[in-house]
């Protein structure tokens, strides 16, 4: 039942807002928040538009959005939920000046942002954790964002490499105190994993 609900949330209307380079551009909503991140190729764009039902992503790969966060409404539940396209990474590490500056206004969202309830972290399994993502978790990590570990294009792997890939990653989350602890896994393409993607969403959203 609740899968089909899901499907007919994210299946309906839904818009681009706009994209911000700037963390003072973002009005205040009081709209949940549910965000993606993850290294630039992993699927983002893809997995975005699989969990809607169509190319509202496109947005993000066009010259200039980039790099920025783009934010996306869904309206079919209560008010409306807010999905945030966020620029591939590498926030920390360099010294200050040195931080380019989305990657600063993707730093001041995680800390700042109020109403933002879960991160998505998109990991290719074939190309496993980079040092990149670990350097988020790390900062998932150090501000308490929860965020939750999303395996991209699983149509590329066996059965069994997808299983080591999972105890692997299980063992890791194991110390990680922002992370949650149910690894999902998906395929844009093949449509895998898409309906549990947006059983979790409206799980978090049911939670609030
Ligand atoms: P982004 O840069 O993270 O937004 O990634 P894209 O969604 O643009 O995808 C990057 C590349 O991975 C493209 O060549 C896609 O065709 C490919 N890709 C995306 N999702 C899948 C998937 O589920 N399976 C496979 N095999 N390839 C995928």
């Amino acid at each position: 039942m609740k899968k089909l609900e899901a499907k007919k949330i994210f299946n309906g209307e839904s818009e681009f807002l706009f994209g911000a380079h700037n963390f003072s551009q973002i009005p205040k909503f009081h709209f949940p928040e549910i965000a993606f991140v993850g290294a630039s190729n992993v699927g983002k764009s893809s997995l975005i538009n699989a969990l809607i039902g169509r190319k509202i992503a496109i947005v993000s790969s066009t010259p200039g959005r980039t790099r920025q966060l783009n934010f996306f409404k869904i309206f079919g539940y209560n008010d409306g939920f807010i999905l945030v396209d966020m620029p591939g990474y590498g926030f920390a590490k360099a010294k200050e000046k040195h931080i380019e500056h989305w990657q600063k206004t993707s730093f001041e969202y995680l800390t700042k942002r109020a109403n933002l309830q879960r991160v998505f972290l998109l990991i290719d399994p074939i190309k496993g954790l980079k040092e990149s993502d670990i350097e988020a978790i790390n900062i998932f990590n150090s501000l308490a964002v929860s965020f939750q570990i999303v395996l991209t294009k699983c149509d590329k792997l066996k059965k069994e490499e997808l299983t080591k890939v999972f105890s692997e990653l299980e063992k890791k989350i194991a110390k990680w105190p922002a992370a949650y602890p149910k690894i999902l896994s998906c395929s844009s393409f093949k449509g895998y994993g898409i309906k549990e993607l947006q059983d979790q969403i409206v799980e978090i959203l049911e939670s609030l």
